[in-house]
C-alpha cells in the first residue's frame, strides 16, 4: 500500500503551471491508487470553457484503463514558492467518485500527510445516482 506521502509526491510532480491569459491549466495536480494497484496522474485544466479538475482527469485515466474502483485519491496545489498544499476534493468529484462504484464510499481521501478521511465522510446524506 502506497503511503498518503508517496501519493502526495506523485501527485506534486505532475503540476506545472500553464498561463493562457487570465486561465491556469496544471496548477493543480492528482494520483488516485487504483484497486489493481496502478496509480493514475493528472492535472487541472481551468479553461474558458467547462475546465476539469486533477481529480476527474486523473480518474478518467483510470476509466481510460477500464478501473472504477480506487483505493486512495489526493489531489495538491503548488503555490508561488513551490509549497505543495493538499486540496480536499469539491463536490462535484466527491459525486463523481461514488458515482464511479458505489465502493468508493469506502475509499480514502488523503487531507494531508497523516490525515485520510472515506469518501463517505465526505458526502454525508448523499444519493447514488447509480443504483448497484
Ligand atoms: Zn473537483
Amino acid at each position: 500500500m502506497m503511503t498518503n506521502t508517496e501519493l502526495i509526491d506523485l501527485a506534486a510532480s505532475v503540476v506545472k503551471t500553464h498561463r493562457i491569459k487570465d486561465f491556469l491549466c496544471g496548477d493543480v495536480g492528482s494520483a488516485v491508487l487504483s484497486r489493481s494497484g496502478k496509480v493514475y496522474l493528472g492535472v487541472c485544466a481551468d479553461l474558458g470553457c467547462n475546465g476539469f479538475c486533477a481529480e476527474q482527469n486523473a480518474l478518467g485515466s483510470m476509466m481510460t484503463d477500464g478501473e472504477y474502483r480506487f483505493v486512495k485519491v489526493v489531489a495538491v496545489w503548488k503555490d508561488e514558492q513551490g509549497i505543495v498544499h493538499v486540496l480536499s476534493p469539491c463536490g462535484h468529484c466527491r459525486q463523481m467518485m461514488m458515482d464511479m462504484d458505489k465502493d468508493n464510499l469506502k475509499s480514502e481521501v488523503i487531507l494531508d500527510h497523516d490525515k485520510t478521511v472515506t469518501l463517505e465522510e465526505l458526502l454525508p446524506h448523499h444519493t447514488c445516482w447509480r443504483k448497484q
